[in-house]
């Protein structure tokens, strides 16, 4: 298939040299001068193949996915409304435990205009939440916000510095030295800790600030002591409690987001397909740089829609 077996071939002729890519996903030779032509071929070789109509349950990333910022971003409200009327699943995901699903559930609602029932919002607090009942445990010490605490008690487990089981470290954006200090006496007296994501940072409209992984790292080099668990996104958990409670199959869910190294590689490790949103971070040379391939690749819920209605 690859005659030369490696991906760039420098062809010399005279003063003119050209640049060939062999493009793994199209099986074909792309010039190297024109990326919009290797994007384009990427793309539409890509996801014809695939058919969306019997999947039985959607899964958005938000930020970058759905939306960016506040901005709606282009096909996805009508995308939405095309899952309504055919009556197919969707949840919205987040790694972000700082605040409710309650205040996700209001937020899309007002970016997508789009009632949202609270279900359909589903956060690393509660993959912490299932993975807390399935080991049992209900007395935690949380590093978290007021909302995360909120969301853990709605669940009938107790946050609390009396005799916990464990220790939650959630991104606290509340965190203060005097709650830091707690957390690793506790850890140093030999309670385990669980982290609700691996973000290092989290992006805002003023720069990137400390999220949980930061925090997980501050707290290893004080204590020595690596969490017991990490849930949240790339980790599969988010998707295999959803899969579970769905009772559907990975094959039968698809996966969208706008990170290959979190979104997609979560989508992978649980066997779901999975759709590359370049609307977000990633952009389609990525795919080589994380050695991670999606099965889809879209430029925006329109074309995601063109698909739709072609095989419908
Ligand atoms: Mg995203």
């Amino acid at each position: 298939m690859n005659p030369f077996d490696k991906s760039d071939v420098y062809f010399k002729n005279h003063d003119l040299i050209l640049i060939f890519i062999f493009d793994k996903m199209s099986e074909k030779w792309w010039n190297k001068e024109n990326n919009d032509e290797i994007e384009d071929a990427r793309i539409l070789n890509n996801y014809k193949k695939r058919d969306l109509l019997d999947k039985k349950l959607f899964i958005f990333d938000q930020d970058g996915t759905i939306y960016l910022n506040y901005i709606l971003l282009d096909g996805a409200k009508d995308f939405i409304n095309i899952l309504k009327k055919k009556k197919k699943k969707f949840v919205f995901i987040t790694n972000n435990s700082s605040k409710k699903t309650d205040t996700y559930r209001e937020k899309l609602t007002g970016i997508l205009n789009i009632k949202i029932n609270l279900d359909q919002i589903y956060n690393s607090t509660l993959a912490t939440i299932e993975y807390l009942k399935n080991q049992k445990i209900s007395k935690i010490y949380c590093m978290g916000t007021q909302e995360f605490i909120e969301e853990i008690n709605k669940h009938g487990l107790i946050c609390t510095e009396e005799d916990p089981q464990l220790i939650v470290v959630a991104f606290d954006t509340t965190l203060t030295y005097e709650k830091l200090k707690k957390t690793c006496f506790f850890i140093q007296n030999g309670l385990e800790y669980i982290a609700t994501h691996p973000d290092k940072v989290c992006p805002t409209s003023d720069g990137f600030i400390p999220d949980t992984g930061s925090f997980i790292s501050l707290i290893e080099s004080a204590t020595g002591i690596k969490p017991k668990k990490v849930l949240g996104k790339p980790n599969p958990e988010i998707i295999s409690f959803l899969l579970e409670k769905y009772q559907i199959k990975p094959k039968e869910c698809i996966v969208f987001g706008d990170r290959i190294y979190t979104d997609i590689k979560m989508g992978k490790k649980c066997g779901t397909t999975t759709a590359l949103m370049l609307t977000g971070e990633s952009k389609i040379h990525d795919i080589e740089k994380f050695n991670i391939e999606p099965d889809l690749v879209f430029r925006s819920f329109n074309e995601v829609i063109n698909l739709f209605n072609e095989k419908s």
